[in-house]
């Protein structure tokens, strides 16, 4: 048979040769992005958790799993990949040997069962995503189907080309059987039954069968690998890549400093000719970032949970991320050309494609449109779901910080509020004397720090700019010092000397500002010597725990519902008075998809007698955002529903007495869509918003809440 054995080998050197040019330039381009020396440090350095990781995302399926039917359907066609290797084995053995086995374990009818068995649930599994993709059409759905924006005949063709593989591998498999050289004796079933179906056509026949399903199986494969290295299936082989080298243990929480050479730029020293100031073109992203747009799937997942796709934005994260990765791939002859010639000579489509801005409107051709750039909110839903941990918040961020510092182009409206936080030191440019004038109400006295934190003092409570500046998240702080006072959990604030976190600047792009406003926050804090803080605000939360330890600011840090639902199991604070009421909690995604604290804010409630609750049909780590982060709190909502509006509506479809919630922006933005569906009879008068600490307090003390919608 060396008829077999020549064809065998020479489509597999013709398939190996097109296929490693391709994989050879991907390599190339990937490797034309900027270095990212910390990610190949931290993946040295944790090499454990990210060799976990592997088993966890890439072999358990974490991921896909939270979908439990495209998940398992995943997980049927991945480990088919896994585990057909060994049937490609024995296929490449059998061109030189038809009675090939593999060794030692390759007659075992265990492993004949296992490949049969993972064989039939692919099957089972590409049905399924057929089903999916039929019912979640965009043609039917549009906007809501995740698949909108996706290459869909691509998808198509995939799926074709893995049923190409099994049929082919039951094909040759069951003339194997039949011509007496298939190395199992039992356990391959679905062999066995095709067997059974070809058995009638004779031996001779069997055996031209054996052989031309043979080649059949290796050319599928062949011309699957070349579809693959070519398309968005690229996945197949950049996932694990991609998972191992990304932020552990997610995307979310704090973001990267702008770095150089893998350390934080120091803008006091930084040159914005020379160093990076985010990102302004495709170039600038690192090898990770394109590793990112090269591993995504087009699975839409992202898109789907995404606030500002669901209320009528222009922004997807998919499109976010194949757009830029189109737009690399076609400016790739420009990248990679070797000089000026190589680059004169391009043809004036490359050229036009390597003078597109990254981004700009219509009118400029850019990449990413501004109205999409500016519509993210940083809620993290869509890197909390992305199955191959897509960094989309962290791209997001980089071109915002190049628009904002080097463009100097941004929503006007955010201009004041970066002014205000320049010269004020809080987003409404209020005095920072006003910051104590809470303190004022209680009847009680509120240590403040003047210069060292009292060595009685516990914790440091970071009241944030909202709490101590926005009447109706002012309640809220009243509410939690009252709590720590009644549980005699000694506290101190630092009034004026506290200044904003720098969350909404960062958040906006206005990096420079963020470290210059950070660094002070640290020096007081440090200076003051404190260890332990409390913060009721999830953005101040996530920034003083997960951003100022790259300035040095090293703080035990805990959100106001950790603390207090602590108190409440230690029996130092003890809900007595009844509140009948039903009420549905909304996750900030600050405080939960950031930080994964979902159970507290529950465990509260859960404590305080009478309160039933009823989740939002969005809630835990697929909550859905209130529209205030990501500077958007600053910035006008002019395209499409507005998100904070969407949320309310989900909220009273649970039809609420009270929505709670843990956070003082999400308080302002629920209370303002309330207020809105009052003023139109769309909401009962008595609905109100409060945050957790305002429901215990009330149950602690037994008083009537300070209602924040009514105001
Ligand atoms: S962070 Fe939120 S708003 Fe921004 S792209 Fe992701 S899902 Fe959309
Ligand atoms: S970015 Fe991730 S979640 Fe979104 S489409 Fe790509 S692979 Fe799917």
């Amino acid at each position: 048979m060396v008829w077999r054995l020549v064809i065998g080998l020479g489509i597999t050197l013709i398939a190996l040769a097109i296929a490693g040019r391709r994989v050879a330039w991907l390599y190339k381009l990937t490797m034309s992005g900027q270095p990212a020396p910390e990610r190949v440090a931290a993946a040295r350095e944790h090499t454990g958790a990210r060799v976990e990781a592997q088993a966890v995302e890439v072999l358990g399926q974490k991921k896909l799993l939270k979908w439990t039917v495209p998940g398992l359907a995943h997980l049927f066609v991945m480990w088919a990949f896994l585990i057909l290797a060994s049937v490609y084995l024995e296929a490449y053995g059998a061109l030189f040997d038809h009675d090939f086995h593999i060794p030692l374990i390759g007659t075992w009818p265990v492993l004949g069962f296992i490949q049969d068995f993972i064989a039939v649930a692919c099957v089972l599994g590409l049905i399924t995503f057929a089903v999916i993709r039929i019912r979640n059409s965009p043609a039917k759905l549009d906007r809501r189907s995740r698949f909108k924006g996706s290459h869909l005949g691509g998808a198509w063709l995939i799926l074709f080309m893995i049923f190409n593989v099994i049929w082919t591998m039951l094909l040759f498999r069951g003339a194997a059987i039949n011509v007496g050289v298939f190395p199992y004796e039992s356990g391959a079933f679905a062999s066995e039954a095709a067997a059974a179906v070809l058995a009638p056509l004779g031996e001779s026949a069997n055996a031209v069968l054996e052989s031309v399903g043979l080649l059949l199986h290796i050319g599928v494969m062949l011309v699957f690998l070349i579809i693959v290295v070519h398309s968005k299936h690229l996945h197949i082989g950049l996932a694990p890549i991609n998972v191992f080298f990304s932020r552990r243990p997610d995307g979310l929480g704090g973001v990267p400093p702008i770095l150089k050479d893998g350390k934080p730029l120091d803008f006091e020293e930084a040159d914005p000719d020379e160093d990076l100031f985010g990102r302004g073109k495709i170039e600038d992203f690192t090898w990770k970032g394109f590793l990112d747009f090269n591993t995504c799937t087009e699975c839409g997942r992202c898109q789907s949970q995404c606030p500002a796709w669901n209320t009528g934005k222009p922004l997807s994260p998919k499109m976010v991320i194949t757009d830029l990765r189109d737009h690399a791939f076609a400016k790739a002859p420009y990248i990679l050309a070797a000089d000026d010639e190589a680059r004169a000579n391009l043809s004036d489509a490359e050229k036009a494609e390597a003078e597109r801005p990254l981004v700009g409107d219509e009118e400029a051709n850019g990449v990413i449109h501004p109205d999409v750039l500016w519509a993210c909110t940083n809620c993290g839903a869509c890197v909390e779901q992305c199955p191959v941990d897509i960094e989309h918040i962290d791209h997001i961020l980089d071109m915002r910080r190049y628009q904002v510092m080097i463009e100097s182009s941004f929503p006007s409206e955010a201009g004041v509020m970066l002014k205000n936080l320049e010269n004020k030191g809080n987003p409404w440019g209020m005095s920072e004397m006003k910051r104590l004038d809470w303190v004022g109400e209680l009847d009680f006295e509120v240590p403040v720090v003047e210069d060292k934190l009292p060595e009685d003092v516990e914790y440091l409570f970071w009241v944030g700019c909202a709490g101590a500046l926005e009447d109706r998240a002012k309640k809220t702080t009243k509410a939690i010092a009252e709590l720590l006072h009644i549980a005699g959990v000694k506290f101190a604030v630092l009034g004026p000397m506290e200044a904003c976190s720098g969350d909404p600047a960062r958040r906006l792009g206005m990096e420079f500002l963020f470290q210059m406003m950070a660094q002070q926050n640290v020096e007081t804090l440090n200076d003051a010597g404190v260890k332990k803080i409390v913060a009721s605000c999830p953005h101040c939360f996530n920034t003083l725990a997960n951003e100022y330890p790259q300035l040095g600011g090293e703080y035990d840090v805990i959100h106001h519902t950790q603390l207090l639902s602590k108190l409440v199991e230690e029996g130092k604070l003890t809900p007595i008075t009844p509140i009948e009421e039903n009420i549905t909690y909304h996750d900030p995604c600050f405080l939960g998809r950031h930080n994964k604290v979902y159970a507290q804010p529950r465990d509260i409630m859960a404590k305080v007698p009478g309160v039933t609750t009823q989740e939002m049909h969005r809630c835990k780590d697929r909550g859905f955002c209130c529209g205030a982060g990501g500077a958007r709190m600053w910035m006008e909502e002019r395209i499409g529903k507005r998100i904070n509006t969407e949320r309310v509506d989900e909220a009273l479809e649970t039809n609420p007495d009270t929505v709670s919630t843990a956070c003082p922006f999400c308080l302002v933005m629920l209370g303002d869509a309330i207020n809105e569906k009052k003023s139109n009879g769309a909401a009962k008068e008595s609905l109100e918003v409060v945050d957790v600490a305002q429901l215990l307090i009330r149950s602690v003390k037994g008083e009537p809440a300070e209602p924040v919608a009514a105001d």
